[in-house]
């Protein structure tokens, strides 16, 4: 469900938001401040949301800037991203221990510090999310729990999960979900999708509601339809938003121009910058590769199967019976760029990026997956037959 009428709740109301969900025995999620960068943790209040915080983003570059307003949500994506709790970086699939000759298997032996696949699961509310990450979100369903083999730990994660989406009103210079079709307004997804308005005069929220659940969490809270120019003012920030955004992907024949630039002497150049680091990947809020490693502790009376992050950019991911599939710095970087915008549409029917920019941002050397793209497509195309000319949806489609 969605109401057409956007309310209005005032900014004391986020507060209320937090701790009737924590009443509620959700842990809270949404950015904080640590360090030098805005990163997602549990939340228990709006002081602990980033304050008058926004970020700078450029290729190979972050950096706080502190506002002389108390916004709560004008900083865009940091480093983190939802997967992190959907889809954790460890997560144990079994452990076996020995016992006076007796060896007991199972998923939620203890002993272990790293969540387990049949522990029972945390309920998130997650607070914050740009509409790029939900378009994540709605991917990562598709790939962990849209198909034949599923996941049954993130399924059990996502369907407790609350969504409360924040419709971004900045745009860093990584961004590009506008080209994407993936954002800066949240479109579906959500229970709650708030815009934050802050005049001279007045600090408050157009919240849009996305579910029944959403909408009772209002009930308690002070809140009013809000007036036509409460609702324009916030339409107009969130446009604004996605015209501020310098970077764009083309996604017209995408599929095609990369299936034909297996040989594009690009691949040869970006190949001499990439440090084959795989941050790109760890940040990317879709990536989803993933490596088995099985342990035994020194006293020989416990092992552990682990599930752990890994990355297409390790030698180590491509290797079968003997060598390494792509063992070039090119062959592995042609590989990543070409699944996320080419053969992720044949897999899941939508692209692998959402545009959120992290990989051009944390990336140490500045890689750019646009500029990249654009460098291939624009010495392509002359020579293109398309088998296709549909436009590349995102998300959901
Ligand atoms: S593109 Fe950048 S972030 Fe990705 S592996 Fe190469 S150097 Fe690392
Ligand atoms: S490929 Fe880069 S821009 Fe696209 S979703 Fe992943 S991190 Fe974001």
């Amino acid at each position: 469900m969605s109401t057409t009428t956007p309310l209005r709740i005032e900014l004391s109301a986020i507060d209320g938001i937090i701790s009737s969900l924590r009443q509620q025995h959700y842990t809270v999620v949404g950015p904080t401040v640590r360090g030098a960068s805005i990163v997602l943790d549990e939340i228990s209040s709006t002081s602990d949301l980033p304050v008058g915080w926004m970020c700078e983003q450029a290729p190979a570059r972050y950096r706080l800037i502190k506002l002389p307003v108390d916004s709560l949500f004008a900083h865009t994506v940091g480093p983190h991203s939802w997967k992190q709790y959907l889809f954790p970086p460890i997560l144990r699939l079994f452990s076996a221990n020995r016992n006076d000759g007796e060896i007991r298997i199972g998923d939620g032996l203890p002993g272990s510090d790293v969540p387990g696949a049949g522990d029972a699961v945390r309920p998130y509310a997650f607070l914050g999310v740009r509409s790029c990450d939900l378009h994540a979100i709605l991917i990562q369903d598709k790939i962990f729990g849209g198909g034949p083999y599923q996941d049954a730990y993130y399924r059990r994660v996502r369907e407790q999960t609350w969504i409360i989406a924040v419709n971004c009103t900045l745009a860093s210079a990584t961004c590009f979900c506008a080209s994407t079709k993936t954002g800066p307004k949240a479109s579906s997804g959500y229970d709650l999708a708030l815009t934050e308005v802050i005049t001279e005069q007045d600090h408050y929220f157009i919240v849009e509601v996305g579910t029944e659940r959403g909408l009772k969490l209002l009930e308690g809270l002070n809140h009013r339809p809000a007036n036509e120019s409460e609702t324009a003012r916030a339409a107009e920030l969130v446009e604004g938003t996605a015209s501020q955004m310098a970077r764009s992907l083309e996604t017209e024949n995408i599929r095609e121009v990369l299936y034909q630039s297996a040989d594009h002497t690009r691949w040869e150049a970006v190949a001499k910058r990439c440090l084959t680091c795989a941050n790109c990947t760890m940040v990317c809020p879709t990536c989803f590769c993933a490596t088995v490693e099985d342990t035994v502790d020194l006293t020989g009376m416990r092992a552990e199967r682990l599930r752990k992050w890994d990355s297409c950019f390790n030698m180590d991911f491509s290797y079968i019976h003997g060598g390494s599939v792509r063992s070039s710095v090119k062959a592995r970087y042609r590989h990543w760029l070409t699944h996320k915008l080419a053969s992720w549409i044949d897999q899941f029917g939508t692209l692998g990026c959402v545009g959120c920019g992290r990989c051009i941002t944390w990336c140490p050397v500045g890689i750019d997956i646009t500029e990249e793209y654009r460098a291939i497509r624009d010495t392509t195309l002359t020579n293109l037959v398309p088998s296709s000319t549909e436009e590349v949806e995102n998300g959901n489609a």
